[in-house]
């Protein structure tokens, strides 16, 4: 089975608001700060929240992303988490994730063995290393 016919993203911006946030990375905080013209550490202060010592990006009061603007307004350097959504590692982990992820997502479909969507996330993460 093809990835796409798992998972089509049907551009309604849900993953980009609330769900336990998006952690960025020490290079992903250089890259995202150089696109917003900053430094790293004004970065962290001002688009970051801490979260169990790890930066996660920021949420607006509407719980969305801080860098939701009707799209992603940091697309090209947007973290990983966010570039390989809804193929993680932590649904290989445990299966149960796809499904959680699914209730958010609906683009994410259920409706398939887990073999074949641990295969197909398999597969994009391979890509994507
Ligand atoms: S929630 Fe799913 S369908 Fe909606 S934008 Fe995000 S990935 Fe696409
Ligand atoms: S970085 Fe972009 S894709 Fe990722 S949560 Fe924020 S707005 Fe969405």
């Amino acid at each position: 089975m093809n990835t796409t016919e798992i998972f089509k993203c049907k551009q309604c911006g849900d993953c980009c608001k609330g769900f336990g946030g998006t952690f960025v990375t020490e290079k992903e905080i250089e890259k995202i700060a150089a696109r917003v013209h900053t430094d790293t550490q004004t970065f962290v202060e001002k688009y970051c929240q801490i979260s169990g010592g790890k930066a996660l990006l920021a949420q607006d009061k509407d719980q969305y992303c801080i860098f939701w603007d009707g799209r992603c307004s940091i697309h090209p350097v947007k973290p990983r988490m966010c570039k390989n959504w809804p193929f993680l590692k932590s649904v290989l982990v445990d299966i149960n994730n796809w499904h959680i992820m699914a209730s958010l997502c609906p683009g994410i479909r259920t409706d398939v063995p887990d073999s074949t969507i641990k295969a197909c996330v398999t597969q994009e993460l391979s890509k994507n290393s």
